[in-house]
């Protein structure tokens, strides 16, 4: 079935500003409180939210196949569950209807009193119910800085690595919407040069600039999912910001990896880009030396091209970018990530989240965290209003940006943006 939503020429009568995230050709899919305290499914186009529930009632689906109350919910995953097809049907139509050459919902003002809102007068909410969180640690280039500053320099990547998508499973329950605050945790650290450890607020909060992807229903208990069928099973993206503790993480996470350095908050933006949406940027992912076993091998473009940038904005000053890199870089495919994830069987449900580990880029303006951006805090960064970060402070405000852009269409995903509040103080 043919993507006509990704038509370059296609027009919206709704006025989307230049330079938008979401042209008519984005449409990504999101959940929405409207001032009315009713929640939908969503789509948005230029700065206008569209309540995908309302167009349902009003018919503008008819003869898609759809339950009645698919978009009426407070969650995706039953949209999500109901596959491939259906969601390029239901994008492909949404297209239609705000089309300029469509006058039907154009020319029909009470339906769109109905339909439309300013993005400003609704809540975005977490779009999906997230079962299960796995996060990855598939940049090869964070992997090396980490690797060179928490264990050995000259065997900074572990033997592993370039055979296995490594990850870990996170918790799901602390997973945010952007514009929700986070607490600096508190946390168990071994201070510098001592040998028993204390209890007290993290002293190095810092981000993790990374994606996730969204699946529908993968597999049931026991079945794996061959590298090659796994695109069908992704949905979309969104931005993640994987909030971690680094002086929790540095104390804890021998043997088994991290766990409360990186549990107590994951902020992701709220609409979620269909891989159809970023079909026109597709692009080959790095070379992959040595070569894969069987399992993982694929052929062809699985990476996107996909610009990342994080800025800090101090409380009343304005926000700095501090790194610009690019979803490219990431060494494993997403496709790997999903293959490996089920090759012993593990089932992976409609809504589950997979978060892609920090993307750094070859170079230090690229670099995903604030960890390597200042190098364990050796080389602090200089905001603008000429304070200094080697982590991130109480009431900074960590802002993630994402967009493809070629010379016909900018998809972009908006923003995850969300405070860092003092530690929360039992009153
Ligand atoms: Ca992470």
């Amino acid at each position: 079935m043919p993507i006509t939503a990704n038509d370059t020429n296609r027009k919206s009568w709704l006025e989307v500003p230049s330079n938008s995230d979401f042209p008519i050709q984005n449409i990504p899919f999101g959940v929405f409180l409207t001032k009315e305290n009713i929640v939908t499914v969503g789509t948005r186009i230029g700065d206008y939210a569209i309540d995908l529930g309302a167009l349902q009632q009003l018919n503008y689906f008819e003869g898609i196949e759809l339950t009645d109350d698919m978009f009426m919910q407070d969650t995706l995953n039953d949209f999500i569950s109901d596959g491939k097809k259906t969601w390029r049907l239901v994008r492909n139509r949404i297209a239609d209807i705000f089309d300029v050459n469509n006058p039907k919902l154009q020319n029909n003002p009470k339906d769109r009193d109905i339909v439309i809102f300013d993005i400003k007068d609704v809540e975005m909410q977490l779009p999906v119910l997230i079962g299960d969180y796995t996060d990855f640690y598939s940049s090869k280039e964070h992997a090396t800085n980490v690797g060179k500053m928490f264990r050995d320099p000259e065997n900074a990547l572990l033997p592993n690595w370039l055979h296995i998508p490594v990850g870990y499973h996170g918790r799901s329950s602390s997973i945010v919407p952007s514009g929700i605050p986070v607490h600096r945790p508190m946390g168990q650290t071994l201070p510098n040069g001592e040998t028993t450890p204390v209890f007290g607020s993290s002293r190095s909060v810092d981000f993790e600039l990374e994606t996730a992807f969204i699946t529908t229903d993968v597999n049931i208990m026991g079945e794996n999912i061959p590298v090659t069928e796994t695109e069908d099973y992704i949905f979309g993206m969104v931005l993640l910001n994987d909030w971690s503790a680094r002086d929790i993480q540095k104390w804890e996470y021998v043997p088994l990896g991290p766990f409360l350095a990186k549990n107590f908050a994951s902020s992701i933006s709220p609409w979620i880009v269909t891989m159809d949406a970023l079909e026109p940027f597709r692009t080959k992912g790095p070379k992959q030396e040595p070569t894969p076993l069987p399992y993982l091998q694929q052929k062809g473009k699985h990476s996107f091209d996909i610009n990342l940038e994080v800025a800090i904005q101090p409380e009343n000053a304005e926000a700095t970018v501090v790194s610009r890199s690019n979803f490219k870089y990431l060494y494993w495919s997403m496709c790997q990530q999903l293959a490996h994830h089920t090759s012993n069987g593990c089932r992976v449900n409609s809504g589950d989240m997979m978060g892609s580990g920090t993307i750094s880029g070859p170079t230090p303006d690229s670099f995903g965290s604030m960890l390597e951006l200042t190098w364990g805090g050796k080389n602090p960064l200089k905001m603008s209003d000429g304070t200094e970060r080697k982590f991130i402070n109480d009431n900074d405000t960590v802002i993630m940006k994402g967009f493809c852009q070629n010379g016909q269409v900018r998809i972009g995903f908006g923003e995850v943006s969300s405070k860092l509040l003092p530690p929360f103080v039992r009153q």
